[in-house]
């Protein structure tokens, strides 16, 4: 067996020598006032085992990684029926990209931009009476932890000054396709978003998309084996919005990331890899993180390709 522990603690040290580039996510006032040199890595392998170094135990805003999960809800209920409401095409846009949409009539290219992430929520308040219960007792039972909540601070903050996403959501109602009162999905999006997690916590709910669709304990099914495929595709084409084929070309792996500073990446069959470091690149994405998880897979040689 890979030993992971010790790859992971010589490029955690070697990047703590290196400088720390970009600004953590200030549009969101809440995620600000995070520190920004936090570093945390947790490494799931399929024996259940974890390996980790620095601040893994500490939580923070899940943010964009949770499309997946609500991704995930979605086509588990709808299949290919979901496809009629959004894509499955890298946008080359940033996340909050609105020029792209009118020219696509409403429909967004991918689940991973705000706009196809709003859409999914939607889908979700018509598919499930209590849609914020669902995607939690998914992310408990898959970390096997029942303190995974919601941060109602985190989701004000973004709400007061998420005129952007208001506005991809109301293009969309004009399009018709939100069903749903537009502050009602904006709720429930914020809110997902808004989710508290570890990078211990990160990596074994990721574990069901290593699993082919099966949760770590094989207790749960939450996809078809040919749904993770398909989810694991989107990720590595849609996973960082306009640099998710810098990460194909440098990682090579299927991830996703969020503005709190969090990378999940994934090896089927293999592994789960969460990272968390606050500052960001401009297209949004953890730079330390994205960094540690290239050293990692030239390191192993543990990659898709
Ligand atoms: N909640 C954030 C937003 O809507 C998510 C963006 C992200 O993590 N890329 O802007």
């Amino acid at each position: 067996m890979m030993n992971y522990g010790e790859t992971i603690e010589r490029i955690y040290q070697q990047l703590l020598l290196e400088k720390n580039y970009g600004q953590v996510a200030g549009y969101i006032p809440e995620l600000a006032t995070v520190d920004s040199d936090k570093f945390g890595v947790c490494l799931i392998n399929r024996e259940n085992n974890c390996f980790s170094a620095g601040d893994w135990q500490e939580q923070f805003s899940i943010q964009s990684i949770i499309k997946v999960i609500t991704l995930s809800l979605a086509y588990q209920k709808l299949d290919a029926q979901l496809w009629q409401r959004v894509g499955v095409e890298p946008s080359g846009t940033p996340f909050n990209n609105l020029s792209r949409l009118e020219h696509d009539f409403g429909i967004p290219r991918n689940p991973f931009s705000n706009a196809g992430a709003i859409v999914v929520c939607d889908v979700l308040m018509e598919l499930f009476s209590d849609p914020r219960e669902v995607v939690i007792s998914m992310l408990r039972t898959l970390a096997a932890d029942k303190g995974i909540d919601y941060t109602e601070a985190i989701a004000a903050s973004e709400k007061s000054e998420g005129y952007r996403n208001m506005a991809l959501a109301y293009f969309m109602k004009s399009m018709g396709n939100i069903k749903h009162e537009v502050e009602d999905v904006l709720d429930f999006y914020f809110d997902v978003c808004s989710i508290a997690v570890n990078c211990e916590q990160l990596a074994r709910i990721f574990m069901y998309l290593a699993k082919h669709g099966r949760s770590a304990d094989d207790q749960h099914s939450y996809l078809s084996r040919g749904q993770a495929k398909r989810i694991n595709a989107i990720m590595l084409t849609c996973g960082f919005y306009d640099e998710a084929g810098d990460f194909a070309f440098r990682v090579g792996l299927p991830g996703k990331s969020g503005v709190g500073g969090g990378i999940v990446a994934v090896m089927p069959g293999e592994f789960s890899l969460a990272v968390w470091s606050p500052r960001l690149n401009e297209k949004g994405n953890s730079y330390r993180g994205l960094r540690f998880l290239e050293h990692f897979t030239d390191a192993t040689e543990i990659t898709i390709f």
